[in-house]
């Protein structure tokens, strides 16, 4: 990689001791690749079979219109999806608008007024709690009268397994969720082993609760998927890993047959749920971004551990850490500075293929209670499967960096980011 590690020094104008840093931080990250690749190859041929014993052909890339009838892409791309990720029913769809929306289909479409459901991985992504409600506001899981109640993860980042069966024999959860990614909090991602060790213990417990799982950014970045640990439905965004970059679009929910179809219900309408939708011009990008997710997944992790070497060498903590085992595609940076944080997202911002030349700002986003910045020059609006980088203006100000469509885009944009953070630390240390 030397070649163009060269170039970027040059254009930079990077110091001897940043440009050793860069090499060594290539040099380490590069032994932690293998298993990535493993990983990769092993995901990219689960999605082939799964595309062949389907008979995907030409026809299904056209989408339909109006009602969307007999679109047998739409079904092809469906039956494809729920071999993936081992479930029985899948539904992969355009007007799922975002990861939000996938969540918030399955949480309507399962819960009923007076139920209460449980969260078990500590406060849920920032959009959740808009959804869930607290005082009753119009349209929320609370005006409903559906209750939620949250254990934290253990200081080690893992579940609560006491906290849990306390709670599961004092009241009747029919739901409990667990995001597999952290979002935008300090606590790691949960890796599928420990997903499975939960899901074996709750089912001891109380064998009706529906285990669900937020899936977003966590597609193929293990050998296994949470349906085939335990889990009974999953949800996701096709503008995170499963659209490989390439979807426009969509996002999927998927597991047992009958929590898929009550989740259609609140997609469309009871009747109709499943059966309508028209796919436009979805079909093309979303059969073709999951054929080659698995490659773009490897690209982004890749990126990760890179960044992370390089971000610890510049003395930051990173989450995770390079040679943690990793189960979703975000790299944290703790900045601790809200200066910084900014600074960082504009280096990334200028990093990118398009729109390098405008500078991110913090601002109030749909969903989010305290004011997010978010960077990323993407060829589709928000993709966070591109190279992308975003976090809430709170305590610690840590930069959360994902995504990457190129392993070579990210190490340029990680090392123009890390040139920030340098000058800086030369500069209060004169
Ligand atoms: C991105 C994300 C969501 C929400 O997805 P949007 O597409 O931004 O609505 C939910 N949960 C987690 C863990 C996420 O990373």
């Amino acid at each position: 990689m030397s070649l163009f590690i060269k170039e970027i020094i040059n254009d930079l104008k990077v110091t001897d001791k940043y440009e050793k840093i860069i090499y060594q931080s290539i040099e380490e990250s590069k032994i932690l690749f293998n298993n990535i690749e493993e990983i990769a190859g092993f995901n990219q041929y689960k999605i082939l079979k799964a595309f062949q014993k389907n008979k995907a052909t030409d026809f299904h890339l056209n989408g339909s219109t109006g009602y969307g009838y007999g679109d047998t892409g739409r079904e092809t791309l469906e039956e494809i999806y729920k071999d993936i990720f081992k479930a029985e029913k899948a539904i992969v769809r355009s007007n799922i608008v975002s990861g939000t929306h996938a969540l918030a289909i399955v949480l309507f479409g399962l819960l009923k007024p007076g139920d209460s459901f449980l969260s078990i991985s500590g406060t849920p992504y920032d959009t959740l709690l808009k959804i869930i409600g607290k005082n009753k506001e119009p349209g929320t899981l609370s005006e409903l009268n559906i209750n939620h109640d949250c254990i934290d993860l253990t200081q080690e980042s893992l579940f609560d397994f006491q906290k849990i069966a306390e709670l599961l024999k004092e009241k009747k959860y029919p739901l409990i969720c667990i995001q597999r990614s952290k979002g935008y909090s300090s606590r790691k991602s949960i890796l599928i082993d420990d997903i499975k060790k939960v899901c074996q213990f709750i089912k001891e417990i109380s064998p009706e609760t529906i285990i669900f799982i937020d899936n977003c950014y966590g597609e193929f970045v293990e050998t296994q998927e949470p349906i085939e640990v335990g889990a009974d439905i999953i949800a996701g965004s096709l503008i995170k890993n499963p659209g490989g970059g390439l979807a426009l679009r969509g996002g999927y929910v998927a597991g047992k047959e009958e929590f898929v179809l009550k989740a259609s219900y609140r997609l469309t309408a009871p009747g109709i749920h499943e059966d309508v939708t028209s796919a436009l011009d979805f079909n093309r990008t979303a059969f073709q971004g999951l054929f080659i997710s698995p490659l773009i997944v490897e690209q982004a992790l890749k990126g990760a551990i890179f960044s992370s070497t390089l971000f610890s060498k510049l003395g930051f903590e990173t989450t995770p850490s390079p040679n943690e085992k990793r189960t979703d595609i975000v790299q944290g940076i703790i900045l601790k500075d809200p200066e910084l944080l900014k600074e960082f997202c504009n280096a990334v911002q200028s990093s990118c293929p398009l729109d390098s030349f405008v500078r991110p700002t913090a601002s109030q986003l749909p969903g989010y209670d305290d004011a997010v910045i978010m960077a990323g020059g993407t060829f589709i609006q928000g993709s966070s499967i591109e190279l992308s980088v975003d976090g809430p203006m709170r305590d610690p100000y840590t930069a959360y960096l994902q995504g990457g469509l190129s392993f070579y885009h990210v190490v340029y944009a990680a090392i123009k980011a890390g040139l920030v953070l340098f000058n800086k630390d030369v500069k209060s240390s004169d």
